[in-house]
């Protein structure tokens, strides 16, 4: 009953959000009046001592009393995705369902609308934007709306306008609405000619696919309007993301994600990148905890864009642990003389990155290496592939 409540009260307020803008035209070069921000309106602490906190928008319900000390409101773009659903849940979790405002351009499911606001948000268009920020007071912004590589090589045209003008869109409106803005960069924003193994923060970066340039742009726009404008700008690079809840985006690091569905359901996996392609990679709910370290430090960092990774490894390698608990697993791979194009991507990325900074600035650390990963992985893998099996035989079991 409470759970049918909520959800039509955020459905009632997503509503008002998608009633026709005055204004709905995408826009990056806006001209707002606004000075740079100083020192301390940079770091963008809240705290109820300053001054009280502003009353909540009236079309959600706050617990917070007027004595607590007001939590962020966060806003987090492509929520649907394979990482922003994992993140909504643990910043709910942090700052309560109400202060955190999910938002994609697909329909979200029923459990996920009944678990705090959800709002219809494409970021090419900035009045959209614009109003959520204002709407909902938003405090904060984790833009995780992206074309992944894989999707962003078949249609170049799109991913720059989702990956550029939806970030400079995000951007622009953390400069003017003083926001902080977490945006992730890729271990794509490097090229082939970065030196492919402890690859650091700063080095060579001349990335020759569309998705590693519009996410190097970003890092440098969002370096510049952090210097220029003092905008909290925030980004990590990460690298591929595994995860076993969340299917993942269109990269090219999905081989690592793919190959425990085939190995638990076929017993076969025909992987797409050559057996000794060495990638980075980290989980899920370690993707999430660096992320949420890294966006709540609290006192400004020496450095706006940061490396992190948990291990590296190569199909090969990946599939050598597997065997160890599915003996009977194989796999193929393509022909050298016709591969993939996905391969020449995987093939202009480092092996491994030095993510020492991360480590020291904001206490970086992973929990999972490969051999951890890929326990849980099959784990939790194989109690869905048993949960469907349950699903299906229940009912023929039923009329038998
Ligand atoms: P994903 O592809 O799973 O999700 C992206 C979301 O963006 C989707 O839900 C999609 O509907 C939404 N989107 C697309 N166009 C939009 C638009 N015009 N307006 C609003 N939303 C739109 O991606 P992900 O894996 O969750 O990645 C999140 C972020 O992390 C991205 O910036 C990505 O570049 C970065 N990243 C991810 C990985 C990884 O392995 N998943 C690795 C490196 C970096």
């Amino acid at each position: 009953m409470l759970r049918t409540t909520t959800a039509s009260m955020w459905a009632s307020s997503a509503r008002i959000l998608r009633q026709p803008l005055s204004s709905s035209t995408t826009r990056f070069s806006r001209t707002a009046a606004v000075s740079s921000l100083s020192a301390s309106a940079r770091l963008f602490s809240i705290s109820a001592s300053a001054s009280s906190p502003p009353p909540p928008p009236q079309h959600y319900n706050s617990t917070t009393s007027a004595a607590a000390p007001r939590h962020p409101r966060v806003l987090v773009t492509g929520s649907l995705g394979q990482l922003g659903s994992g993140l909504v849940k643990e910043l709910r979790s942090m700052y309560g369902n109400e202060n955190v405002v999910a938002s994609d351009i697909r329909k979200a499911p029923e459990e996920f609308m009944a678990s705090g606001p959800f709002v219809y948000a494409d970021v090419m268009n900035y009045s959209m934007l614009e109003r959520i920020v204002v709407d909902w007071r938003i405090d904060w912004v984790v833009h995780y709306s992206a074309l992944l590589s894989a999707v962003a090589e078949k249609n170049p045209a799109l991913a720059l306008s989702v990956n550029m003008t939806g970030f400079q869109n995000m951007l622009e409106l953390a400069k003017v609405h003083r926001l902080r803005l977490y945006s992730p960069s890729t271990i794509g924003a490097f090229g082939p000619s970065t030196p492919k193994n402890n690859t650091p923060d700063l080095t060579i970066m001349r990335p020759n696919t569309i998705y590693g340039i519009t996410k190097l742009h970003n890092e440098l726009l969002g370096e510049y309007y952090r210097e220029k404008f003092g905008v909290d700008f925030r980004s990590a690079r990460y690298p591929g993301v595994l995860s076993a809840d969340t299917p993942p985006g269109g990269g090219t690091t999905d081989y690592a994600v793919d190959i425990f569905h085939h190995a638990i359901r076929t017993g076969h996996y025909d992987c797409f990148l050559s057996k000794d392609t060495r990638l980075p990679m980290m989980y899920l709910s370690d993707c999430i905890k660096g992320t949420v370290d890294h966006l709540t430090h609290p006192t400004p960092l020496p450095q706006s864009v940061y490396n992190i990774a948990a291990c590296s490894f190569t199909p090969a390698e990946l599939t050598a642990e597997i065997q160890k608990y599915l003996p009977h697993f194989t796999i193929s791979y393509p022909d050298p003389s016709r591969p993939d194009f996905r391969q020449a991507i995987a093939d202009s990325w480092p092996a491994s990155l030095d993510d020492s900074m991360a480590r020291r600035d904001f206490g970086w650390k992973e929990e999972f290496g490969m051999e951890k990963m890929v326990k849980l992985m099959l784990d939790k893998i194989q109690a869905q592939v048993d949960a469907e099996k349950k699903v299906t035989n229940g009912p023929a079991a039923m009329a038998a």
